[in-house]
């Protein structure tokens, strides 16, 4: 019976401790086990951390963009081998006979599976998911900083794929954190015209330098409001209240304002979405095709995170680093 090396924490917003716990003796029949030698910090282990959504459960073991080798296969899965570098990121399991899985919508799965949500997940030495959700990593990708593709990466890609954004539309980017950084290089590399909206002036070289053509500084609002119907896509990647009512108006007719940050709500004024038939909306991460092809995407582009290593011993100064904003741009989890 294998025993996993993970660090847990038992209750809402505690540090994380060494936390050890045994396997099942038999691998499922449809998973795969991975030795897990990196692992990225998102906000979501955070804010999972401390319960802000409300649905953490402890023990908990966060980690969430997992990259290792794989180390046994179940039964049934013949597509995957022993000893391949693989990477899995929030999901760990869908039923794949429901009408979005058929449909090739899994991450809308009504019973898919957060692999730290209720079962442990990849702050550990091993983890298990359902094989489907897992990913070889192709040629070119560097292991060690592969991690944050498997939710930062897909998480602001997906939205490209669903919005059908094509190469001559004008973007803009909010947040540029873990995944704004990622959707600023995504963006560029599609061929968009690319705006960056920050909150921290001293990024805009760094903005630059990751894509965006346009760095708007959102403590001015006035720069915002002189930008209305710019955007055809307006990618939102914070986790706070905005000035909604600005950044509806800075669509251009048929825009569409994507929410992938997890704020709690929106307060916005109808009528500017009637009259340019704007919208609103949002989605979680993306489906195993999609992640594929961001895969090949990243891959062909040389699109990979900018990180900064922590080793898991250090765990709880990794997640002070994030709760103060200051990673440049994503934590990565060295496991040996
Ligand atoms: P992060 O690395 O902490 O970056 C968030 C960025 O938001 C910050 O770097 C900052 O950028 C900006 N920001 C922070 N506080 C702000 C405030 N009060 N007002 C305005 N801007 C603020 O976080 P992340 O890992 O990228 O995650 C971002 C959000 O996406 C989180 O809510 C996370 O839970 C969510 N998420 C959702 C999905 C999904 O499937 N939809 C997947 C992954 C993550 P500037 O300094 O440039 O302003
Ligand atoms: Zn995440």
């Amino acid at each position: 019976m294998p025993t996993v090396h993970a660090y847990a924490t038992t209750h809402a917003g505690g540090r994380l401790e060494p936390y050890e716990y045994d396997l099942a003796d038999a691998l499922g029949y449809d998973e795969v086990e991975i030795d897990i030698h990196y692992c990225g910090i998102c906000h979501s282990d955070l804010s999972v951390l401390e319960d802000e959504w409300g649905i953490s459960q402890y023990p908990l073991i966060p980690g969430h963009e997992v990259v290792g080798r794989i180390a046994a296969v179940g039964e049934h899965v013949h597509h995957i081998n022993v000893g391949q570098w693989v990477g899995v990121g929030w999901f760990s399991r869908s039923c794949l006979t429901c009408d979005q899985c058929m449909g090739g919508n899994h991450n809308l799965c009504p019973s898919v599976e957060g692999i730290m949500l209720g079962r442990p997940g990849g702050f550990a030495d091993k983890v298990r998911v359902q094989s489907n959700w897992v990913m070889p990593l192709p040629d070119g990708i560097a292991r060690s900083d592969a991690g944050p593709l498997f939710c930062g990466g897909i998480t602001v890609f997906n939205p490209i794929i669903q919005n059908n954004i094509r190469p001559t539309d004008r973007v803009g980017v909010i947040g540029i954190g873990g995944l704004g950084h990622l959707a600023l290089r995504f963006l560029n590399a599609w061929g968009c015209e690319v705006t960056a909206f920050s909150t921290t002036p001293d990024k805009e070289a760094e903005a630059r330098a990751f894509g965006a053509h346009q760095f708007v500084s959102t403590r001015d609002e006035a720069a915002l409001q002189g930008l209305a119907g710019s955007f055809d896509m307006i990618l939102d990647t914070v986790n706070a209240e905005l000035p909604w009512d600005l950044y509806i108006q800075a669509l251009a007719p048929k825009g569409k304002l994507h929410l992938v940050g997890a704020a709690q709500q929106v307060k916005a004024t109808v009528f500017p979405m009637l009259v340019g038939q704007r919208s609103l909306g949002g989605s979680p991460l993306g489906s195993p095709a999609i992640i594929r092809d961001m895969l090949r995407f990243a891959a062909r582009h040389g699109i990979a995170p900018q990180t900064e290593h922590f080793p898991l011993a250090k765990v709880n100064e990794a997640m002070d680093h994030l709760r103060a904003g200051k990673p440049r741009y994503r934590i990565v989890l060295d496991m040996d």
